[in-house]
């Protein structure tokens, strides 16, 4: 196929997290909004002249001085955020919002506060506590620790709009984006699709990391290309799979996934698009922020949340997804020392191995990705397994 409209361009806006469009943001006044999560609900950062961006740190080599402050025995994840913020690489952050549902990365934050890493007179940080179980006492408390975490100190350190009218803007600005992703998503259900993980993982990440008003135009235009966009002749796919699993924001893990010729149809993993790349229904008779936070509890498929119900969804999501997207496998994938995914990919795989016979797998990785063997081993082997079972499945319906 040939080369999607500007995927070089993404790739090189993927190279820092202070890009070129955070920068363009930046120097036109506006407030740079730092997160790693989907407790802190996208939308509301970019109200007014707010813009979010969801870390990361990409270019990651030691992590000698996390180790240090923070040990070896937390996600690579948070620890490449301490090391780059040590680095003084987020300095063009306004504020960072965290949440107190992964503690590794809360101690992230506090440690990033506490030494002063970011060179900015005004920067602050919010850590909001998020409730266990969706319940409408549980919405009251997510919407008041959002109010005065985040919308108020945003409000009184930097005059931003925080009124309905502003979040009504932002939810429009944001449903924009997520229809482009909408209309690319479904071309992952074709038979020979156009789109590769890779582009897909690329394109996704762009849309976090890169403020919403500065990224559309480029993504409207790669949907423009996508469109008439025809796939290779030959189908070179050999498993359908689903990810599932901790903070990815390494586009390495695709390109493996791509040389393994396992195509990702739905990715849903921290900073893939489910969740996070819907649109967001908002009534004009009741009041966007509860409307927003909500969304945001309603959708949050993270682990962290314990109660019977959403565990139960969680795995019939999964189920839904293998339908939907015509998978043949799944794949959880773990960061290293994710307490989170550790167990839910035990429990995960257990249900799932009671309700259905789709081949399942589990990882575990670095935060840096790019160059591992043993991951391309693995995903090698489970591809290989699957076509097996396809031929074993195909000889027993013609032997019967
Ligand atoms: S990957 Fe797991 S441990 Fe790391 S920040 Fe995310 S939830 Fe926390």
């Amino acid at each position: 196929m040939k080369d999607l409209k500007h995927i070089h361009f993404y790739e090189q806006l993927l190279d820092e997290a202070n890009n070129d469009l955070v920068r363009k943001e930046k120097a036109e006044g506006k407030i740079a909004v730092g997160y790693t999560c989907y407790y802190v609900p996208e939308v509301l950062l970019n109200v007014g002249d707010a813009f979010s961006v969801r870390l990361r740190a990409p270019r990651t080599g030691s992590l000698d001085i996390s180790q240090y402050y923070m040990t070896a025995f937390i996600c690579g994840y948070s620890r490449a955020l301490f090391e780059r913020a040590f680095e003084g690489g987020y300095n063009f952050l306004d504020y960072w919002c965290s949440s107190e549902t992964c503690q590794q990365m809360n101690r992230v934050v506090e440690n990033v506060d506490h030494l002063k890493l970011v060179a900015n007179a005004k920067f602050g940080h919010g850590i909001i506590d998020a409730p266990l179980k969706v319940s409408e006492h549980g919405l009251k408390h997510y919407m008041t620790q959002i109010k005065t975490e985040i919308l108020e100190p945003l409000h009184e350190k930097y005059g931003v709009d925080i009124s309905d009218e502003s979040i009504r803007r932002a939810v429009k600005e944001h449903n924009e984006m997520c229809k482009i992703f909408e209309e690319i998503s479904e071309l992952r259900k074709e038979k020979n699709p156009r789109i590769t993980p890779r582009e897909m993982h690329i394109l996704s990440l762009v849309s976090y990391a890169c403020p919403t008003a500065q990224i559309l135009p480029y993504l409207k235009e790669t949907l423009e290309d996508l469109r008439s966009r025809e796939a290779d002749p030959e189908n070179k796919w050999r498993a359908r799979l689903i990810v599932v699993g901790s903070e990815l924001d390494d586009y390495s893990f695709s390109e493996i996934m791509e040389s393994c010729r396992a195509y990702v149809v739905a990715d849903r993993y921290c900073f893939g698009t489910i969740p996070g790349r819907q649109c967001i229904p908002l009534k004009d008779d009741e009041p966007a922020l509860e409307q927003v936070c909500k969304y945001y509890l309603d959708t949050n498929a993270c682990p962290r949340f314990m109660s019977q119900e959403k565990v139960h969804a969680r795995h019939e999501e999964l189920l839904r997804y293998a339908e939907e997207y015509h998978a043949d496998g799944i794949v959880y994938e773990q960061a290293k020392f994710c307490d989170f995914w550790g167990y839910e990919k035990l429990i995960g795989t257990a249900y799932l191995k009671e309700k259905t016979n789709l081949p399942m797998t589990s990882v575990d990785r670095e935060y840096v990705i790019s160059g591992s063997g043993q991951l391309m081993t693995r995903i090698q082997a489970f591809v290989e397994s699957i076509g097996i079972k396809k031929i074993q499945k195909n000889r027993g319906a013609n032997n019967g």
